[in-house]
């Protein structure tokens, strides 16, 4: 089939699938009007691989196919491919507004994951079944995510906890036969999937003995006999009170999936009860899925950037003092960011025939994101005054009589036009008055997920540490 266009894939996605939204079945996720905009989200990562601005980032030639394929299917096997997909990565979410694509990487996430830890079991069968996936992911070029987060129930209790007020918290398997298994669950928050072609699901967390029954990953057709989807609200960001913007209405949206006895065929299923292996696939694909998060926020972080110097400067107080230090820490959070990102991929292992960042340095980077994600948004705010939230609206602007006054009192340093700081007031309420704090601090993992990855994998420099100070007080072991 081949790389497809946004059109092809925008008519992939009419294919009986079950979504309600708002209350409301939807027929046809493209033609509704507002989750057609995620579905215009997501063809950006179709529409770059046909674009020659950005082809030679969006496209690999593959070897095995002899044929041009997604860069996201393609096995990175050394630093500057890592860095190559952080590019497209960052690309994308520019295009997208802040908001991501999607429609490949977090799938290549979970697909790499589930690679490494079939080669870390030595399960011939299941690297073949994986392996063979890849081809089918690189021939049809099909939008695929992830749905890794079970609803969990009691968090302290384990899934096959007998304590959990019901069997189903987490994803399981319910029968197994001679052609698949039937999955019975829900996964929540899953970004994309009412306008995915397919999911990967795997398990959230490590499992035990007792757990076997939820240590399951397989991929599923978004269609499938026995899945439905309830959309959380898209959240429009603009409204007729801002000043127009031509910029597309860019938005991704997150479903609980639940599947209701879904049969899934073997040569579809990666995990089937090997309890010892859910974490390593949940730690690989949160490692791998963290530093695409991280690359995500690099352009969300340079845009808080500019929007904070921005309105300083058409404040007026681009020169205080406290100004210039409050847009030093914006520039220090962001260059930090950058640093980490690039810092993991030049320090990649080997893993399971895969290149993989750095886990350390990852997860400090994703926890540095979302850890001061918030200090970022009070700055971005408190230079844009309380204008930020009592100006008047575009409506009010558009009045003959009410116009020259707005823009008489409304202006600020001169030289700059009253609508450029209106404008700028609309981007920056948007960016700041929204779910994205949420986001920064548990996509990809709660920060204290990543703070428990950092002490795991920091085990041999806190010992090497440790021995440094032991010597260097004369302590011989
Ligand atoms: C916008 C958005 C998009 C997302 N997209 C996806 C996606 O595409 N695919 C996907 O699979 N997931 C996705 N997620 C899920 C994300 O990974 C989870 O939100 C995150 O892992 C936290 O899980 P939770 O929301 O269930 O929170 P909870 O687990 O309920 O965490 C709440 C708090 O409880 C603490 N806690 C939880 N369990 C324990 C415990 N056993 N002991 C002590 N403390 C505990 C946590 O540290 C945290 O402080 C998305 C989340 C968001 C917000």
């Amino acid at each position: 089939m081949g790389l497809m266009t946004a059109e092809q894939y925008k008519e992939s996605l009419r294919d009986g699938r079950v979504v309600y939204y708002k209350g409301d079945k939807v027929e046809d996720v493209t033609g509704h009007p507002a989750i057609a905009n995620c579905v215009n989200t997501m063809a950006i990562d179709f529409e770059m691989a046909h674009d020659p601005r950005y082809k030679d980032l969006a496209v690999v030639y593959d070897e095995e196919l002899g044929e041009e394929i997604s860069r996201h299917f393609y096995i990175p096997r050394n630093g500057d491919d890592l860095l190559k997909m952080q590019e497209l990565i960052i690309k994308s979410t520019e295009l997208g507004d802040g908001y991501i694509p999607l429609s490949h990487d977090i799938g290549a996430d979970a697909l790499n994951g589930i690679s490494i830890t079939a080669n870390v079991m030595g399960n011939k069968e299941y690297i073949e079944r994986i392996e063979n996936y890849r081809k089918y992911l690189k021939k049809t070029d099909i939008a695929v995510v992830a749905a890794v987060t079970d609803v969990k129930g009691d968090r302290m209790l384990r899934p096959g906890d007998p304590g959990q007020a019901h069997k189903d918290y987490y994803v399981r398997v319910v029968e197994k036969n001679s052609k698949g298994i039937i999955v019975r669950g829900a996964k929540a928050h899953i970004s994309g999937a009412a306008y995915a072609n397919e999911f990967f699901v795997i398990p959230c967390r490590a499992m035990t003995e007792g757990d076997a029954d939820y240590a399951v990953a397989f991929a599923i057709q978004a269609n499938a006999r026995g899945i439905k989807q309830v959309v959380r609200p898209f959240v429009e960001r603009r409204s007729a009170n801002d000043f127009p913007n031509q910029r597309p209405h860019t938005m991704i949206t997150d479903s609980l999936i639940i599947f209701d006895d879904v049969f899934v065929p073997w040569e579809r299923v990666f995990l089937c009860g090997e309890w010892k292996y859910a974490a390593t696939m949940v730690y690989n694909f949160a490692l791998l899925h963290r530093r695409t998060g991280c690359a995500y926020r690099i352009p969300l972080s340079e845009q808080l950037l500019g929007m904070a110097q921005a309105i300083a400067e058409y404040n007026g107080v681009e020169k205080a003092q406290h100004v210039r230090e409050k847009i030093t820490d914006m520039v220090i959070y962001l260059e930090t960011l950058k640093a980490l990102c690039k810092a993991a991929c030049y320090d990649y292992t080997m893993y399971g025939g895969i290149a993989i960042p750095n886990p350390v340095v990852t997860n400090i980077a994703k926890y540095h994101f979302a850890h001061n994600y918030h200090e970022i948004i009070r700055i971005v705010q408190d230079l844009a005054g309380g204008l930020l939230v009592t100006r008047p609206s575009y409506l009010d602007y558009c009045v003959p009589e009410l116009k020259d006054d707005i823009v008489k009192y409304c202006g600020a340093k001169a030289g700059i036009p009253t609508e450029s700081r209106l404008r700028m007031l609309d981007l920056i309420r948007r960016m700041t008055h929204s779910e994205l704090e949420t986001i920064a601090l548990h996509g990809e993992g709660s920060p204290q997920a990543e703070r428990m990855t950092i002490y795991g994998e920091a085990r041999k420099t806190i010992a090497y540490c440790k021995k440094l100070a032991e010597e260097l007080a004369g302590i011989n072991n």
